[in-house]
């Protein structure tokens, strides 16, 4: 599993709140995901990211 954020993204922070060992904020103000595969562990709570973005700003590529 791989996550990446699209320019839908608002910088709310709630995904780097929910999964902070895939998302983070930028200095841009938006959030990114971690290059290359979730880690294992963290599917769980980078699936809850994904499905708790507002802006459905997260994909799963
Ligand atoms: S939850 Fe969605 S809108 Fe909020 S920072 Fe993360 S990707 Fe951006």
């Amino acid at each position: 599993m791989q996550m990446k954020v699209n320019e839908a993204c608002i910088g709310c922070g709630l995904c780097c709140a929910n999964c902070p060992e895939v998302f983070s904020m930028t200095d841009a103000g938006v959030a990114v995901a971690i290059a290359g595969p979730v880690p294992a562990g963290c599917e769980e709570s980078a699936m809850s990211a994904k499905d708790g973005c507002p802006v459905e700003a997260i994909e799963e590529v």
